[in-house]
């Protein structure tokens, strides 16, 4: 039956999909907005916690994400802190208790059924959903915010003896873990 679907049909089930969420993301006790912070800030490297990062990200507005922090902030749910050796730069982070809100995020539910369903239907939605994105952010001229490994700074194993990270970033010239390189970067340039 899905196969029989027009184009229009399968851009209002999108359309209805996003939609379903966000009522749910209204329904909480944080706002859209919030939950989109919270989520960047558990995936984005640590080149990219800042509220300059977060405020390109979500291509918002500074007055936006600045109420955003403030109120995640007065929820105990991030803090804020100076960068050390840059006094007028500020690290974000989310706290335990903003960790733990995510295991009630909206998406989540999107998650676990994706998980679930079959290795081809995973790869279709994969392929899919990644040359959507991709074509949108190409076609309005935005910056990829990618991971290290599609990266022309990347040097995978670029720092072989170094105790913090055994790989390598051209841009900031800093040793990287793995863990790290999965992560989002706001300074990701494709390779
Ligand atoms: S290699 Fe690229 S994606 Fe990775 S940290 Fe450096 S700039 Fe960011």
């Amino acid at each position: 039956m899905a196969k029989d679907l027009s184009t229009e049909d399968m851009v209002i089930l999108l359309e209805r999909l996003s939609r379903l969420v966000r009522a749910q993301e209204h329904a909480s006790d944080i706002n859209p907005a919030q939950w989109e912070a919270l989520r960047y800030l558990s995936r984005c490297n640590r080149f990219s916690d800042s509220p300059a990062a977060l405020t390109r990200y979500l291509s918002a507005t500074k007055g936006t994400i600045s109420q955003t922090l403030i109120a995640l902030e007065r929820k105990g749910l991030l803090t804020k802190t100076r960068r050390p050796d840059e006094a007028r730069s500020v690290v974000l982070a989310l706290t335990p208790a903003g960790e733990e809100k995510l295991q009630d995020d909206p998406w989540r539910q999107i998650y676990a059924m994706i998980e679930a369903s079959g290795v081809k239907t995973r790869k279709r939605l994969a392929a899919g959903s990644s040359r959507l994105v991709g074509q949108i952010i190409k076609s309005r001229g935005l910056p990829s915010y990618g991971s290290c490994g599609s990266c022309r700074y990347f040097r995978e194993g670029g720092a072989p003896r170094d105790v913090k990270g055994k790989h390598w970033c051209l841009l900031f010239e800093q040793p990287i873990t793995k863990s790290e390189t999965e992560k989002i970067c706001t300074s990701h340039d494709a390779a």
